[in-house]
């Protein structure tokens, strides 16, 4: 076997098809959010402004979570120091399970290193250890959840995205005994779309089903503590595990689960993803709380974000440049191929200063590669003008198509 070759023509099939994934080499300067200085493949350094982080609220920068984390580097050190299970077990993480119990209504949380572990461990855990368990998984949900799922060997079912009927459907083509587990989330973060969450538990309560929701582009996002589209819904306690992130909208790292305290008990108890792993540094905990507990009580950063969002809407619609309708903070602009998608994030990263992303397969279906917008509250009016400008200027050369006023 000729691995060296074996990985070149791996690598140049990507190229080919011009999704090979480029990294953007960046710092981001504190206080400056979202500014951020390039580090260009020649050595040379450029000013950008990043249109793609999902730091939604900018938290990552707020001054009471540095505190937080600078307070708690000087007062426990710098990392965990072992797994939960042996000696990792810091207080900032007991407090922060409380906090996150609390945002969501539920008896317990459980923390995890990131969003994805907690979906890969969790969904693994519930759907290998429950006998017989049939996995019933929406057709757009994230790799971490796919891959759990898998991972569990358990029986899967795939209900088309969004469709309460298509999953009532599945649900009663399976023995109404055995236990069963519907897997989604709120906001699914490429369309930005929000899926019907109460229609969805009507249909899973109907079956007995056990509800998991992936809120991970919702938490901190909507609802009126930043409890996510299920409590501005006022339904988080039809669903039986909310599952989140504390690296998007809380601005640090991490992931969790909450859940009754059985539940949550069970996947502490069970899941290697959990058990194997050294806990978060304590200072990320501490950063993680006081970012939590700033957007239970504020709301400016929110209403301050839907703002941006809005007025980057109106400056596109004016430009004539198409982006998907959708109820969500994310805006995506349609490219439909995946060379022209990396040619104009290359354009507009040399030439404009702007950072965006191009997103393509496998993150996305092919045929549907886009640019992907996350307006934040610290984008300014000026920021957006540049943006648009820019835009309208690449839709001219590359004789783009425009929206149909
Ligand atoms: C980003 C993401 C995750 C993973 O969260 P991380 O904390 O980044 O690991 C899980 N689910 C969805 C829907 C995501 O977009």
């Amino acid at each position: 076997m000729d691995y060296a070759g074996f990985f070149e023509q791996q690598l140049g099939s990507l190229r080919d098809e011009g999704r090979y994934r480029v990294f953007a080499d960046l710092a981001r300067h504190q206080g400056q959010f979202p500014k951020a200085a390039r580090y260009k493949p020649d050595g040379s350094v450029s000013d950008v402004t990043v249109w793609c982080s999902n730091d939604y609220l900018g938290m990552g920068q707020n001054p009471d979570v540095i505190a937080a984390m600078t307070a708690a580097i000087k007062q426990c050190g710098a990392g965990a120091g072992g797994t939960r299970n042996i000696s990792g077990t810091n207080h900032h993480h007991v407090e922060l399970e409380r906090e996150l119990a609390d945002l969501h209504g539920k008896e317990a949380a459980l923390i995890f290193t990131s969003g994805y572990v907690s979906n890969w461990a969790s969904l693994g855990t519930l759907a290998s250890k429950l006998p017989g368990c049939a996995v019933f998984s929406d057709a757009d949900n994230h790799a971490s959840m796919i891959e759990g799922i898998r991972h569990s060997k358990a029986e899967r079912h795939i209900w088309k995205h969004n469709d309460p009927e298509d999953l009532d459907r599945l649900l009663s083509q399976v023995d109404p005994d055995r236990p069963k587990l519907v897997a989604f989330e709120s906001v699914y973060s490429m369309d930005g779309d929000i899926s019907p969450i109460a229609e969805i538990c009507d249909v899973a309560e109907k079956h007995n089903a056990l509800t998991y929701l992936d809120e991970v582009h919702a938490v901190g996002m909507y609802g009126p503590r930043g409890g996510g589209v299920a409590e501005r819904e006022g339904i988080m306690d039809r669903l039986d595990v909310i599952e989140g992130t504390l690296g998007k909208a809380f601005g640090v790292m991490g992931g969790y689960i909450t859940a009754s305290t059985q539940l949550c008990d069970f996947v502490r108890s069970f899941a290697s993803g959990f058990i194997f792993t050294t806990a978060l540094p304590p200072a990320v905990a501490a950063g993680a709380i006081s970012s939590i507990r700033h957007l239970k009580q504020s709301d400016t950063e929110r209403l301050k974000q839907r703002e941006m969002v809005a007025a980057l809407r109106t400056g596109l619609d004016k430009a004539g440049i198409p982006h998907m309708p959708n109820d969500s903070h994310i805006v995506p602009v349609m490219v439909g191929d995946a060379v022209k998608c990396k040619w104009i994030s290359d354009w507009l990263l040399d030439n404009a200063g702007i950072y965006v992303q191009p997103i393509n397969y496998p993150t996305v279906p092919k045929g549907t590669e886009r640019l992907r917008f996350t307006p934040t509250p610290l984008h300014s009016q000026a920021d957006i003008e540049h943006l648009v400008s820019a835009l309208n200027e690449l839709w001219s050369q590359c004789a783009l198509a425009r929206a149909v006023a």
